[in-house]
């Protein structure tokens, strides 16, 4: 199989084994005070601070939790603290960020959604003409999962602040961690998802980064796990894996090489008449609309070749609707047309090769047999 959905999830990097045994063997609740506990409570710890690291933030300011649904989730529900007043939020959010806020909004916050540029990133005019002084929250992802498109947070957080330092920030950061240079201090947002498997650690393992100073309620409440702010007895082994995979991740991906990937496959794709979504600077994803072929029939076409690829997002995949390319305005056909390839430190050249010609192949005769 080539893998070619590596926005969707990745497979789990470096000692998973060693992982799972530490798991097994050093089950201890890390909340125990025996020292058998303890030294699992310090696992987990030394995991927070790998990730706080490359993050740039301090230790105290990562919050574990199940996924960065959940993350989006917390970030949205409690981050908000007036609910009369407003929030903005870029029309380019994650199915976990867009019901978040529809999650709000049925409960009557006013929620306002900044559009897109054509090349998916966010219409900084719109964005600005919605914020006003009864604005509370605002939400832009960092990098979208649909069109791989990168919005510049710093700069536009320094704006928002500018006309309103009162705001909370959220991005959501699942596909641009540890895939650009950034420290999330630079950034300067107060709140921050994040997720293990789409850097190769377990599923079921994200984390919220809170900027110190900031507080913000509990979603989940219980124990008091996670310094009181995330209660439930903490996944031992999604946390380990978490911060593995992220030393791992950063130390192999070659955004050169993923660069050339989806350079190689664009000009070889270019000549097929197809469109490709987004901005010219995205890396690991490449949206590409298929004049002519239904995306879905190509998936399974190329999932029979070997060639795993995506539909847009894997959450919007169980819809036929794709708001976010809606919102670049791809009319529906061209929606059903188009096909979400994602790079990935897994990946080489002869794969690419191999796969670009793949689909070209299958492209050319859907098209012949939906003439
Ligand atoms: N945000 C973005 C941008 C994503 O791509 C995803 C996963 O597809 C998520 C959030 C949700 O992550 P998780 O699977 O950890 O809940």
């Amino acid at each position: 199989m080539i893998f070619l959905d590596n926005a969707s999830t990745t497979s789990p990097c470096g000692d998973i084994g060693k992982i799972l045994d530490i798991a097994c063997r050093s089950y201890y609740n890390p909340s125990a005070l025996y020292g058998e506990a303890l030294k699992v409570k310090n696992m987990l710890e030394d995991a927070r601070k790998e990730i706080a690291n490359l993050l740039g933030a301090d230790k105290s300011e990562i919050y574990f939790t199940s996924c960065a649904t959940e993350s989006n989730n917390w970030a949205y529900e409690k981050g908000i603290k007036n609910k009369k007043g407003n929030i903005v939020v870029s029309a380019s959010e994650h199915a976990s960020g867009y019901e978040s806020a529809m999650a709000q909004k049925s409960k009557g916050v006013d929620v306002r959604f900044a559009a897109l540029n054509k090349d998916g990133s966010i219409d900084e005019d719109d964005l600005f003409d919605k914020i006003d002084e009864n604005t509370c929250f605002v939400s832009v992802i960092h990098c979208s999962n649909e069109t791989g498109t990168l919005n510049d947070i710093a700069s536009i957080v320094k704006k928002i602040r500018s006309v309103n330092p009162k705001i909370v920030i959220h991005s959501d950061g699942v596909q641009a961690f540890l895939k650009y240079d950034y420290n999330i201090k630079e950034l300067g947002v107060d709140l921050y998802s994040i997720s293990a498997h789409k850097i190769g650690g377990l599923k079921g393992i994200g984390a919220l980064f809170i900027k110190k100073g900031l507080n913000i309620a509990p979603l989940i409440v219980g124990g008091g796990q996670e310094f009181g702010a995330r209660s439930g007895t903490e996944n031992v082994a999604g946390i380990l894996s978490f911060a593995q995979a992220a030393k791992h991740f950063k130390q192999n991906y070659d955004r050169d090489m993923i660069i050339k990937m989806r350079k190689y496959m664009i000009s070889e794709l270019m000549p097929l008449n197809v469109k490709i979504n987004g901005n010219q600077k995205a890396e690991s994803i490449l949206s590409v609309t298929i004049p002519g072929i239904k995306a879905e029939i190509l998936q399974h076409m190329l999932s029979d070749k070997g060639v795993l690829i995506g539909l847009g997002s894997a959450c919007s995949s169980r819809s036929r609707n794709n708001r976010v390319l809606s919102a670049i305005g791809l009319d529906q056909k061209e929606i059903e047309g188009s096909i979400r390839i994602s790079f990935g430190i897994e990946n080489d050249m002869k794969q690419i090769i191999a796969a670009t010609d793949i689909l070209k192949t299958e492209i050319n005769d859907l098209r012949g047999n939906m003439r």
